[in-house]
């Protein structure tokens, strides 16, 4: 048998009517059986849970966002299907689902287990209906519930992919079923060995589209983008990108770790280590073929601008007129680990740690309680973390204009800024 493959969809490829015409169009003459559909909640609906989350956490009323929400699905569905069709009563039925879902009580303290209970709402809605419009254009696809094959631990949120249960059960359940037709799945969500619904963190269906080609031993993963592959700057928000043809593993790793969001972090890796082939590509030009990430020894040294925005830098000085020790960077990196937190950026000076983290709903707030008594801490929000790989010394200057440093590193490879601007 031929080996998988595995085609991931994003938000963007199924933000409307047209787009989801664009992605059948994108299967017509690509579609066999082993083939693997993986995708996200159409456009912006997992931020729109969000929303409708954190009103609900604060009591306020969200019933405008959710009826919205359910207009949007939808207004896409009449564009798509006739008068009548099945789809209707079961987007309904989802909505019915998920005000169930919110009626139920939240604290902060099971926020995470809750969160991950109606987030994913967004996926069942989007490969319900991409399911069926596919099937409506004679393009068969089976519809499979990704709860059943990927299996997590239950850090709710950012949870864990158990890669033995996961591999049993593609193995086990979608193998049999790819030997005959294509399947469609979501990405990001999973279930702990409890059944109890997981994610794998914001963006996560990259990753999900990597975990079952390693699971299923594929022949390659392709994500579809509304860019035209892996760019050296974001073209939505620089000029004159250049796009890389091909990538070595590590580097396009390298990349996804400062913030390039192209793809997300954890995709890279486990194609690496099973020498499967990523492939991105534009879903408004498939013909092109966008870039390839695979075994290569070709090195790039373009410059590379990543921009990651929403960050906070915090910084913690000692009270007790000590320097800065391995046990302060020590007790910092703890709390952090506890709120699973990263620093993308760190420095030291003789009596501050200076850290750059990623702006998260309570987080610096539990990070302030925790380290309130140890150090006399300041932060700044709101600031942009500017990471360039293979700096030319031109690259730099323009990308401050108008902006204030705050806090800046540099090596022969990487010059990192955080800016603020003025
Ligand atoms: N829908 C989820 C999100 O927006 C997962 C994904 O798009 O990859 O985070
Ligand atoms: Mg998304």
């Amino acid at each position: 048998m031929t080996k998988t493959q595995i085609y991931k969809f994003g938000g963007a490829s199924v933000k409307d009517a047209p787009a989801v015409k664009n992605l059948a169009n994108i299967l017509r003459n690509r579609l066999r059986n082993n083939f693997v559909i993986v995708v996200s909640a159409m456009g912006k609906t997992t931020n729109h849970l969000e929303t409708i989350l954190s009103l609900k956490l604060t009591n306020q009323d969200y019933s405008w966002n959710s009826s919205n929400l359910k207009s949007y699905h939808l207004d896409i569905c009449t564009a798509l299907f006739p008068e009548g069709h099945v789809i209707f009563p079961k987007i309904e039925n989802y909505f019915i689902l998920l005000h169930h879902e919110l009626n139920k009580p939240v604290s902060k303290e099971n926020y995470d287990e809750y969160y991950d209970r109606v987030i994913g709402f967004g996926e069942m809605l989007s490969s319900r209906i991409v399911m069926e419009y596919l099937c409506s254009q004679a393009l068969l696809v089976l519809w499979q519930d990704a709860r059943e094959l990927i299996c997590t631990n239950s850090d709710f949120r950012f949870a864990k992919v158990d890669w033995e249960k996961t591999r049993r059960n593609c193995q086990s359940q979608l193998r049999p079923k790819l030997e005959q037709f294509p399947v469609l799945t979501q990405g990001f969500i999973g279930a702990d060995s409890s059944g109890r619904p997981t994610t794998l963190g914001r963006e996560g269906s990259d990753f999900t589209a990597s975990i079952l080609a390693t699971s299923l031993d594929a022949g390659s993963v392709t994500i579809w983008k509304d860019v035209p592959g892996v760019l050296n700057a974001d073209p939505k928000l620089f000029k004159d990108t250049k796009l890389f043809s091909e990538l070595e593993y590590q580097q396009a790793a390298q990349m996804t770790y400062y913030g390039a969001s192209v793809i997300h972090p954890k995709t890279i890796k486990p194609l690496a280590n099973a020498g499967i082939p990523l492939f991105v590509k534009s879903f408004l030009h498939p013909e092109e073929n966008g870039t390839k990430i695979h075994k290569t020894a070709k090195v790039e040294t373009v410059p590379t601008i990543i921009l990651k925005k929403d960050q906070i830098l915090v910084s913690f000085k000692v009270t007790d007129f000590t320097f800065i020790e391995e046990k302060h960077i020590h007790q910092v990196y703890e709390q952090l680990q506890m709120l699973k937190l990263r620093a993308n950026m760190l420095q030291t000076s003789a009596i501050t740690i200076s850290i750059v983290v990623d702006s998260q709903l309570f987080k610096l707030e539990q990070l302030l309680a925790k380290l309130k008594n140890d150090f006399i801490i300041r932060y700044n929000e709101g600031l942009d973390l500017l990471t360039v790989l293979h700096p030319k010394p031109d690259s730099i200057p323009s990308l401050l204009d108008g902006y204030e440093v705050l806090l800046e590193q540099s090596t022969r490879n990487m010059v990192q800024v955080v800016r603020r601007l003025n």
